[in-house]
């Protein structure tokens, strides 16, 4: 169409005018955690996830509100520490402090409690007209002899009776987007199954050790622009703190081979490349979605 056509209400344009913003984004993020005893350096990356997050989406919505929850979980042997979360607030820094406390250990069997932290996530308080976003970052499946961990204390599901297919469902109902952070093989299983309770599931392989091709980013992140494909460091400062002392897991299902400790935040060069591409990876998920529900706005 061209101008002449496409402006037929010119005193409206003008009331508009030339403060005219992008449309408010808020935006609600909540990260989903495995914090077993292999994950030490995705919980401190985390963290420079939600500083991109914030970063990106400010670039292009300079007024978006976006809130962040952090649900941290573990398996049911390890009692009180089954779940750490902190709800979703637009205190930035206070979510920050929050997962600088974590550490991961614990984890007993392969199988973690995935379906508590999916009930954890239906429980956070999204913001009514928000952009959701849940982030699942895992390196192994729930409990459920159809998951088909190596093994699993719970082959009959949740043994508080936390019922995924209900939680999924439930998730998409209320337009939670959920992401999975695939590190893994054994969760490829999870992904395939979630997808049939929740349409709005999907998943980017995170490369590691037993998947040593550099993977290319999903065709589905193209388009949203360059400030998501920005460069990322990806380094770890030095003295960075090192989680625990090492793990109690077996942890069959760790990505990890032995060049790092179970439970560490330094991590090696794969492990650190594996980390800053699922910082990518979060962040251009988040942007897309943002993108979708309120259209594309041009950097202000
Ligand atoms: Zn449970």
């Amino acid at each position: 169409m061209k101008d002449s056509q496409a402006n037929p209400q010119p005193i409206q344009v003008k009331l508009l005018g030339p403060e005219a913003k992008a449309p408010h984004a808020i935006v609600d993020v909540a990260f989903l955690c495995d914090c077993t005893g292999s994950m030490g350096i995705f919980i401190d990356k985390a963290k420079d996830t939600v500083r991109k997050i914030v970063a990106d989406i400010r670039a292009e919505y300079s007024d978006a509100s976006i809130f962040f929850a952090f649900v941290a979980y573990r398996d049911h042997e390890d009692g009180n520490a089954l779940l750490q979360l902190t709800d979703l607030t637009g205190d930035v820094e206070s979510v920050l402090k929050f997962i600088d406390k974590l550490s991961a250990f614990g984890g007993g069997d392969e199988a973690e409690a995935v379906a508590d932290a999916l009930d954890a996530a239906s429980k956070l308080s999204w913001r009514s007209d928000s952009v959701r976003q849940a982030v699942l970052i895992l390196d192994a499946p729930p409990h459920g002899k159809e998951f088909a961990a190596a093994s699993d204390s719970f082959p009959a599901g949740c043994p508080c009776g936390k019922d995924y297919k209900e939680l999924l469902k439930r998730m998409h109902e209320r337009d939670i987007k959920l992401l999975v952070l695939n590190f893994t093989p054994s969760v490829a299983n999870m992904i395939s199954i979630f997808v049939q309770h929740h349409p709005g599931v999907e998943s980017v392989n995170i490369p590691n050790q037993q998947q040593p091709q550099p993977a290319a980013l999903s065709p589905r992140f193209a388009g949203w622009g360059p400030t998501i494909f920005g460069s990322h460091a990806g380094g770890f400062a030095p003295g960075a703190p090192v989680f625990g002392g090492g793990s109690s897991s077996a942890g069959s299902g760790s990505i990890f081979g032995a060049a790092a400790p179970m439970g560490s935040t330094v991590g090696t060069t794969q492990q650190v490349q594996a980390a800053a591409l699922m910082s990518q990876s979060i962040s251009e998920a988040v942007c897309r979605n943002v993108g979708q529900k309120l259209g594309p706005a041009t950097k202000r």
